[in-house]
């Protein structure tokens, strides 16, 4: 399957379409998610077109994968998740439930 420049991730890292910015480093952007299922609802994407985690692993550099979990953690920490617990989810596909197709880890606390 070929990445689709045109689902919403992509315009919002082209910034045809705005979002609520909460954190980025070069290469990942943290931002709230539209419709929250929890009272901190973060979504964490990779700033390149990636389509799920697989394809991310697969073809990623090894500086792009640490940026995303460096700011995935940050966001723990500011937020004191690691003492009262939280949820890391990516849905992968159709089987997955994958709604938006760029890479997104939802983190819920
Ligand atoms: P998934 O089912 O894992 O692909 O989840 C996609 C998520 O993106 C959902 O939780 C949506 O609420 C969220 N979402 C969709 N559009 C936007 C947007 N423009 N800004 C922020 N979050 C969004």
């Amino acid at each position: 399957m070929t990445y689709d420049e045109s689902n919403i991730f992509a315009k919002i890292l082209r910034k045809e379409i705005p979002c609520n910015v909460i954190a980025e480093n070069l290469n990942a952007l943290a931002f709230n998610d539209i419709a929250p299922a929890a009272p901190m609802h973060f979504l964490i994407i990779p700033k390149k077109s990636y389509q799920n985690y697989h394809d991310f692993i697969s073809t990623a550099s090894r500086q792009e994968i640490i940026d995303l979990n460096d700011l995935m953690n940050s966001l723990i920490s500011k937020h004191n998740l690691h003492e009262n617990g939280y949820r890391i989810i990516t849905n992968t596909g159709n089987d997955g439930n994958q709604e938006v197709k760029h890479l997104h880890f939802h983190l819920l606390g």
